[in-house]
């Protein structure tokens, strides 16, 4: 019987001991012994073989002392069972003279120690050494089996190395870790089983071999497992040394952090791609031109995407080639010369440029050396030293035109959200393309926002229906979508609070950083920044699908998007705090077409920032909204009868005379409760009333009659802008209709331009042109308001007869600050130039953005700076301080 740890001797109540004796007084007699050194102990006293043998299974002691010779018993042979049934249990023999070979022989069996009869004196002390040399020895057995068992259990490989680097120890862990057997690298260097390529110098691997201990703690490398993949390990080791500090080897602990370092090197390239995609969008606004934006791209992707080469390849469809037409990066000395006939490609099995172009499907090779096909696609790009590969197609208008080739040195695991990001990069760059293909840049300018780089309002309801109709099957664009969704999809609209004060506190640069940065945040959460943008002003958008219930989910997304922003944003250094108010809305209950869904979105957001709650669902405006807009409009139906439509209007100037030559119609509403409403909150019920067309025609009769008037004061070429509702534009007889109310006499000259917006022209372009020329040629003239809000192309423009450009305001108020903003007007102002168009800027507030504007030899200028909107008398008042009378 084993003595075990769980009977310690350390805690032992009463010692047993067993002794072999035949005379029981000698038993006595050394029990009293021990008394007399303080040891306490119960004796059981045993004379025969079968007595002892009994002893050991039913008491089994703490100690053994035997008599050496016996009558019926013997004392070796008692050591001989002891050693075989209980091996711990300390054996002494207690005898009278034995002589010293005797002795030698027992310590040898296994005896612990060996007293004389005639010397007792001693056994209180042999007996204490003996019980603390198997309280030591059960210490040491316990602590080797614990170690044994953590060695045999961990996770982490153990290791032990001579000093010539080669293995004399490896813990079972390496077999999961690198697929070895620990047998197999016994005697084996460790260096062998490094990745090669991973190039590090074997001895940062190691601790210094000195004659002091020296540790080496968390160094990584790179291994290669037994399947060929790679494994990274942070190792920890020491040296280790003999008994007379002598360097002899190392021992260690290596943890694979393959799985980490993989995470944090996707969080990091990931984070590198969201730079790459948000440099080449600002770039789009600031280059000019195909060439320069793909070295452009080329560029960006080495210098901040990481890549080591980047490479746009373009169609040549007269050669029947793929030529390489920018690049940067590593070996790229050759690609001057580089085009591949497409012929020959496609007999390539593994040209993952033309397989890109052909299929309009990204390609992607994480190892080149991994591909088994003969090819000479591959065999060019190992040549170059390029392990992995990635080809994004570029296409225009659906069609490809060539591709954009990321290489690297290193093989990558691109994961599916770096991909996507770099999907958007190439169809990003493929949309400009399209406008550059124009020579319209402006037209792109108005669909992307320059702080951001996230879509503008137009372009995110464009992408919205075109998800709805993937979604319905149908075309949710225009008309109600025929199909249905399987579940609500919904649309928030949200505003960063207190942006002006950001602006005005901290400088527009602040303001617009932290627009950026609210803008990376949210392509990062969303992983695709289709479905997000930007509308201006800090207002942002996001559409969302596949939810569950909308009333619940206004509040999970409003927590969610306040989470969001717990964060603060770090912006030079300054942290800022950016809290949000949300609208929401959903299809289709809230609307049956995308942009009707985003009206509904952001009229519940101006609810909710009038009402000061943070969020709002439209559907849940509740009857009190409808109560108060039904008040509304019955007030408003007798308005015109009433003649409580009134025309204020706002001068236009000439920028460089400086003279008033044209006014615009600005309408107001006097309502008896609420005193003069704006149009804002008017026209669109007078829209949906079907109210507009009379107050539309009203108000081309009164600005014709008073602009009359101001002509006769002698400001003979004064001319009045009025503003044309979309309704009243789809109106069959709109031409005959306006020309009636301008109540010109025939051969007199017109006094009157019509402003409308851009959507309203592009709506149906045939007609639109038809009406324009007849109106033209009664000497009316056409212009478009709020231009580059909206969606036109100048192609188009140019082909419609359209005098005049309105810059909006939004761009205007850029110009001083912003160079996005400033060259966006520069390019609209040079490019109505080319189209003989005029330009008028609207919303002009200070003397900076005047000069700036004369500068940029805009035509006029309209804006408080000159004047706020004010009645008709306003205006007689000030042409006479202007010298008419
Ligand atoms: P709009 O045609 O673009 O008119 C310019 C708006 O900008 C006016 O707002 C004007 O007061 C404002 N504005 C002018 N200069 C400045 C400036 O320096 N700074 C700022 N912050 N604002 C400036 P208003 O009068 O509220 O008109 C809003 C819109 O309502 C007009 O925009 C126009 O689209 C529409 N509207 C006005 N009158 C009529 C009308 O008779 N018929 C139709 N269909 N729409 C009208
Ligand atoms: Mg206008
Ligand atoms: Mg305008």
């Amino acid at each position: 019987m084993n003595l075990k740890s769980g009977n310690d001797p350390d805690v032992i109540e009463e010692l047993q001991i067993l002794i072999v004796e035949d005379v029981a007084v000698e038993a006595e007699i050394a029990a009293r012994y021990l008394q007399k050194h303080g040891i306490q102990c119960h004796i059981c006293c045993v004379a025969t073989e079968a007595e002892f043998l009994r002893a050991l299974g039913e008491h089994p002691p703490h100690l053994i002392l035997s008599d050496y010779t016996l009558p019926d018993f013997d004392g070796v042979r008692a050591l001989n069972l002891a050693m075989a049934h209980a091996p711990d249990v300390p054996f002494i023999f207690v005898s009278g003279t034995i002589g010293e070979e005797r002795a030698i022989d027992a310590l040898r069996r296994g005896a612990t120690d060996y007293v004389l009869k005639d010397n007792l004196a001693r056994l209180g002390p042999a007996v204490e050494r003996a019980l603390r040399e198997v309280r030591f020895k059960i210490a040491k057995r316990d602590a080797e089996h614990m170690l044994r068992d953590i060695v045999a259990t961990s996770q982490d490989w153990i290791w032990q190395l001579d000093r010539d680097g080669c293995f004399t120890f490896c813990s079972p862990a390496v077999h999961k870790i690198l697929g070895y057997k620990p047998e197999a690298m016994l005697g084996q260097r460790f260096d062998r089983y490094l990745d090669e390529e991973f190039a590090v110098s074997v001895d940062s691997l190691l601790p210094v071999l000195s004659g002091t201990k020296s540790t080496l703690t968390g160094v990584a490398a790179r291994w290669r497992h037994a399947d060929g993949q790679f494994r990274w390990l942070e190792r920890n080791a020491i040296s280790l040394h003999d008994d007379k500090g002598k360097p002899i080897g190392y021992r260690g602990i290596d943890r694979d952090i393959t799985q980490r370092r993989e995470q944090q090197t996707r969080i990091q390239r990931l984070s590198r791609s969201h730079r790459m995609l948000s440099s080449i969008n600002s770039a789009i606004l600031r280059v000019r031109g195909r060439a320069d934006l793909f070295q452009e791209a080329c560029r960006i992707a080495v210098d901040q995407g990481g890549y080591d080469r980047a490479m746009v390849s373009q169609v040549d469809p007269v050669a029947g080639e793929l030529r390489a037409v920018a690049w940067s990066g590593a070996r790229s000395e050759f690609l001057e010369r580089s085009a591949t006939s497409l012929q020959v490609a496609a007999s390539d099995p593994f040209d993952m440029n033309l397989q890109a172009l052909l299929s309009g499907v990204a390609m992607v090779s994480d190892d080149l050396s991994q591909v088994a096909a003969q090819s000479a696609f591959k065999n060019a790009m190992l040549d170059l030293g390029f392990r992995s590969c990635v080809v994004l197609p570029l296409a225009v208008d659906h069609t490809p035109i060539g591709t954009l080739m990321l290489n690297s040195t290193q093989t990558s695991m691109l994961d599916t959200a770096e991909l996507r990001v770099l999907q958007e990069l190439a169809a990003n760059i493929g949309y400009a393309l399209q406008y550059f293909d124009k020579e319209d840049a402006v037209q792109f300018l108005s669909y992307f926002d320059s702080v951001t780089g996230l879509a503008k309002r137009s372009l995110f309801c464009d992408r919205f229906a075109r998800s709805l109709s993937a979604a319905t099957g149908g075309d949710a664009s225009g008309a109600a979508a025929s199909g249905a969704v399987a579940s609500p999809v919904a649309v928030v609209v949200f505003d960063v609070q207190r942006l002006s004060l950001v602006n005005d506190s901290l400088g527009r640069d602040v303001g617009d950083r932290l627009l950026e940065q609210i803008a990376e945040r949210l392509k990062n959460h969303f992983g695709d920044a289709r479905s997000v943008a930007h509308f201006g002003g800090g207002t942002f958008a996001a559409f969302f699908s596949d939810l569950v219930d909308p009333a619940q989910t206004g509040r999970l997304l409003h927590n969610e998007a306040a989470r969001f922003f717990a964060d603060p944003f770090l912006i030079e250094g300054r942290e800022l705090r950016a809290s949000i108010r949300s609208g929401f809305a959903y299809y289709p209950g809230d609307g049956r077409t995308a942009d009707t869904v985003v009206q509904s979105a952001e009229a519940a957001l101006t609810r909710a920032k009038q009402i000061g709650t943070p969020y709002v669902l439209h559907s849940l405006m509740g009857r009190d909204a409808d109560h108060g807009r039904l008040a509304l409009e019955s007030r408003l139906s007798g308005a015109l009868q009433r003649e409580e439509l009134l025309l204020y209007y706002q001068p236009q100037v000439d920028i460089d005379t400086g003279r008033i030559v044209g006014v615009e119609a600005l309408m107001r509403w006097r309502d008896k409760q609420q005193g003069l409403v704006l149009p804002g909150v008017f026209i669109p019920l007078l829209e949906s009333m079907g109210l507009i067309v009379d107050a539309g025609r009203w108000a081309i009769e009164q600005a014709a009659a008073d602009c009359r008037a101001w002509r006769a004061l002698g400001a003979v070429d004064l001319r009045c802008s009025v503003n044309v509702s979309a309704l009243q534009l789809r109106e069959r007889d709109f031409v005959e209709r306006v020309i009636a109310a301008t109540g010109s006499a025939p051969g007199e000259s017109m006094p009157i331009d019509l402003e409308l917006t851009e959507s309203m022209l592009m709506h149906d372009l045939e007609s639109s042109t038809q009406k324009f020329e007849t109106l033209r040629r009664a000497g009316l003239r056409i212009a478009i308001d709020d231009f580059g809000t909206g969606y036109s192309s100048l192609q188009h423009l140019a082909r419609l007869p359209i005098d005049t450009l309105k810059i909006d305001r939004s761009f205007v108020q850029g110009i001083v600050d912003n160079p996005h903003d400033r060259s966006i007007v520069a390019t609209i102002i040079q490019l109505a130039k080319q189209f003989a168009m005029s330009t008028v800027a609207e919303g002009v507030e200070t003397d900076e953005q005047l000069s700036l504007l004369r500068e940029m030899r805009c035509d006029q200028a309209q804006g408080y700076l000159f004047s706020q909107p004010v009645t008709a008398a306003g205006i007689t008042q000030m042409l006479r301080e202007a010298g008419y009378s």
